[in-house]
């Protein structure tokens, strides 16, 4: 994904570059509102200061939301500054207060991006359904959690459902094993992470190729539709 960091202190702004960047996605660095809109074109999702020097950060918000529909996390150093429902009313799909996790902020991007891409997704197939996600031979149903592969029943577990699902919210991105176990499972698991790769095994046997599921190493697990399947 291409993430615009909207951010004035060039600290944050770095780390924040690098460990985006660690995760496979392409970075842009802007310290002001102004340049903020004017980047924001490009932007796949955007991580907003909201303190910055030049505008009010829910103007930026407001502005960037005039212009397109690019996913907004906003990001402020303090919890009292936090007014939700402005930020909300803005434009922001989130939030987050300083100082944060990656990791949460990343679980945050996923759950974000995931919920932007539903009805994208059901658009994109044709199939006019927000519930309905078609992927290749693939289809899954959301809402009756239903699992097709050219047309013949699948019969999943919960928990294979909710992985492939969440593998299936962004096909083709790489999803890390953190975030997946978080969605998956809840963010009290403490298993090991053989669990995940438990139900990755099982899933890939039940879909009737090991390609839709690829691994990558060290990070986590993305979805693929396999060549000849
Ligand atoms: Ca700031």
């Amino acid at each position: 994904m291409h993430v615009l960091i909207v951010e004035d202190d060039k600290r944050i702004a770095d780390a924040l570059g690098e460990a985006m960047q660690r995760f496979g996605h392409e970075v842009a660095w802007v310290a002001s509102g102004h340049e903020a809109l004017e980047a924001a074109e490009k932007a796949e999702f955007v991580l907003l200061d909201l303190g910055l020097p030049d505008l009010d950060g829910q103007e930026v918000c407001r502005r960037l939301r005039e212009q397109s529909w690019v996913p907004i996390i906003a990001v402020t150093a303090r919890a009292e500054e936090v007014d939700r429902i402005l930020l909300l009313q803005a434009g922001a799909d989130d939030y987050l207060v300083k100082p944060y996790s990656v990791r949460e902020l990343l679980a945050r991007m996923d759950a974000v991006t995931r919920r932007a891409a539903a009805p994208a997704a059901a658009e994109a197939s044709g199939q006019g359904s927000d519930d309905r996600w078609v992927i290749g031979p693939l289809s899954l149903d959301i809402r009756t959690r239903q699992v097709e592969v050219r047309g013949t029943p699948v019969a999943l577990t919960r928990r294979e459902f909710d992985l492939l699902a969440a593998l299936a919210s962004d096909v083709g991105a790489v999803r890390c094993r953190e975030v997946l176990i978080n969605e998956v499972w809840d963010n009290n698991w403490h298993g090991s992470t053989r669990t995940l790769d438990v139900h990755v095994g099982s899933l890939r046997n039940k879909l009737g190729a090991r390609q839709w599921i690829e691994a990558v190493r060290g990070v986590g697990f993305r979805l693929v539709v396999p060549e000849h399947g």
